[in-house]
């Protein structure tokens, strides 16, 4: 059985981003950069399974700039065996077009199951995984906190409003990634090295001959509006008052 793992260039989470001054979108420039947290929880439960013996090859692919060899490096020293870069000059094409892309990489690698993030921490769009099942026509597993896969089945614990909520899906299907569903493991060096030698194949996004037009425009990109100042009250009464008839929250 084989695995498909999409993994996309992101922001690390851990840096503040700002807007460009021109207010046309995030300034990248010298942010660190890292694997989507949630394609990391990706290739966490791509490598248990693999580990398990259900699935017998693991392919990273990601689509942007050659920066995005770092993360498909990232993606072999999970595990992975083999990545496979699709370049374009951005890594903002936007979850339609994104999901045109990897139809094409499905249509070419035929996976048994393709499990990728529920969202990109950049863009937030929570998108892509919806549109690439229901273009290939495959059953979904979104939002998924628990994964089993046996006798041609996945079956998906997803996470819902209250609760959780475990649906069959007959392979090949798509699952996409919630918090819970792993820690992913810290890399360790020797895997670090080893996945210097694995094979990442670069072509170029254009060969693939899908619609690379976008069908949105940032129109302006904007920082949150700055927090004042706290105040320290002297009494839960003084709290209550402040809330009630300043804040008027309650
Ligand atoms: P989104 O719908 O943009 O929130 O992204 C959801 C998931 O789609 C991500 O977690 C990735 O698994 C995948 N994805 C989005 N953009 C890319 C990209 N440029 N390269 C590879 N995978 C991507």
């Amino acid at each position: 059985m084989k695995v498909l793992v999409p993994v996309k260039r992101v922001v690390d989470y851990n840096v503040r981003v700002r807007p460009r001054p021109d207010g046309t979108g995030v300034d990248t420039a010298h942010a660190k950069m890292s694997m989507n947290p949630f394609d990391e929880i990706a290739m966490e439960e791509a490598m248990r399974l693999k580990e398990g013996g259900v699935v017998d090859e693991v392919v990273a692919v990601s689509i942007g700039s050659g920066d995005c060899q770092d993360t498909l490096r990232s993606a072999l020293a999970f595990g992975a065996d083999r990545a496979l870069l699709l370049e374009g000059d951005t890594t903002d094409f936007e979850p339609v077009v994104i999901s045109r892309i990897l139809a094409a990489v499905v249509a070419e690698e035929a996976p048994d199951l393709v499990i990728m993030g529920k969202q990109a921490i950049d863009d937030d769009c929570n998108q892509t995984a919806q549109m690439l099942a229901g273009r290939l026509g495959w059953g979904q597993g979104t939002f998924a906190c628990r994964l089993e896969v046996q006798d041609g089945e996945a079956r998906v614990t997803r996470e819902v409003d209250g609760g959780t909520r475990t649906v069959a899906l007959s392979l090949p299907a798509v699952v996409s990634t919630d918090l819970r569903l792993n820690e992913p493991r810290y890399l360790k060096l020797p895997n670090i090295m080893k996945a210097k030698k694995k094979p990442l194949d670069r072509r170029p996004v254009a060969e693939l001959g899908v619609d690379l037009s976008a069908r949105t425009r940032v129109v302006s990109v904007a920082a949150p509006p700055e927090r004042g100042p706290g105040v320290r009250v002297a009494s839960v009464e003084e709290l209550l008052d402040r809330l009630k008839n300043e804040a008027q929250v309650i």
